[in-house]
């Protein structure tokens, strides 16, 4: 069995991949997030396939609760093999009226949360000579959209970290990449979703058209479960060769 930490696992994409995970029934899984229903969805994956569970609350802005997170899973499941760096806000705004609070909680949770946490895991990968780290950036980890200053610049981040890591990684064979997903179709863009079309006066179809999908050559959501598989491919041993890459799973955003 490998043990895989998944954080903002109990929601969006977090929740797919870990799904995802839980199916092929060789990972127990270390979930993590602010759901208060966090400890009965790791509970119910759990059941449901019939591996062990642990559910974290650690806050990604709380860099000493990442510690007691990492070291509570090694305490239960002696390793950690599999890190996956998910959790993740968004704040839309011009430049001008970004609230400086929302671009420290950004960059803090989005970013500043991966270093504690790739950190924290490295010394056991390390000594394993066995880690996967895969980090959940964005197609903004690459483009940019005006009015997102805050996640642009965490996603671009994370897409640096990776390259490194992915450098420092390959004498221990631990990995270290980033997905780059378009748009899901997760709480966090449900509610860019309605806050747009009350923005723009527009249907919340005609947000997801004309503005959301617009970008994207393939007209439709990207699904949690082609994440989950990707990162499932990038989790396995096979896969020692690709490393400190950001790989698009976008529609074709960025091929354009
Ligand atoms: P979501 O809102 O459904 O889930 C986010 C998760 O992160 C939740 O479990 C939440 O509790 C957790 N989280 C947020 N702040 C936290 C904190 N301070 N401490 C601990 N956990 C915290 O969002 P999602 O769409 O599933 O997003 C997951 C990741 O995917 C994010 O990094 C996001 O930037 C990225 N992403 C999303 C999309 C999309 O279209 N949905 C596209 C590209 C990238």
């Amino acid at each position: 069995m490998k043990t895989v930490l998944i954080t903002g696992s109990t929601s969006g994409i977090g929740l797919g991949i870990a799904r995802e995970f839980a199916k092929t029934k060789k990972y127990q899984i270390i979930f993590n997030g602010l759901e208060t229903n966090g400890p009965d969805i790791a509970a119910s994956i759990g059941k449901e396939f019939g591996i062990d569970v642990m559910y974290s609350p650690a806050n990604m802005l709380k860099p000493e609760e990442l510690r007691n997170m990492v070291s509570e899973g090694l305490a239960k499941f002696g390793k950690i093999d599999v890190l996956i760096n998910n959790a993740g806000i968004q704040h839309v705004s011009p430049i001008e009226d970004f609230p400086d609070d929302k671009w420290l909680a950004i960059i803090g949770i989005n970013l500043n949360s991966a270093f504690y946490l790739c950190k924290a895991v490295w010394p056991g990968m390390k000594a394993n000579k066995f880690g996967r780290i895969i980090n959940i950036a964005s197609a903004h980890g690459l483009v940019a959209s005006e009015f997102k200053s805050a996640y642009v610049a965490s996603k671009h981040g994370i897409v640096g970290l990776t390259k490194t890591l992915g450098l420092e990684g390959a004498p221990f064979n631990i990995t270290c990449n980033a997905i780059c997903p378009g748009y899901v179709k997760t709480p966090l863009v449900e509610k860019q979703i309605a806050d747009q079309a009350k923005a723009h006066n527009l249907s919340e179809e005609d947000v997801i058209s004309k503005v959301m999908l617009m970008k994207q050559a393939v007209k439709e959501f990207v699904s949690v479960e082609t994440l989950g598989q990707m990162a499932l491919l990038l989790a396995d041993e096979r896969s020692n060769t690709i490393t400190g890459t950001a790989l698009p799973i976008d529609g074709g955003w960025n091929a354009q």
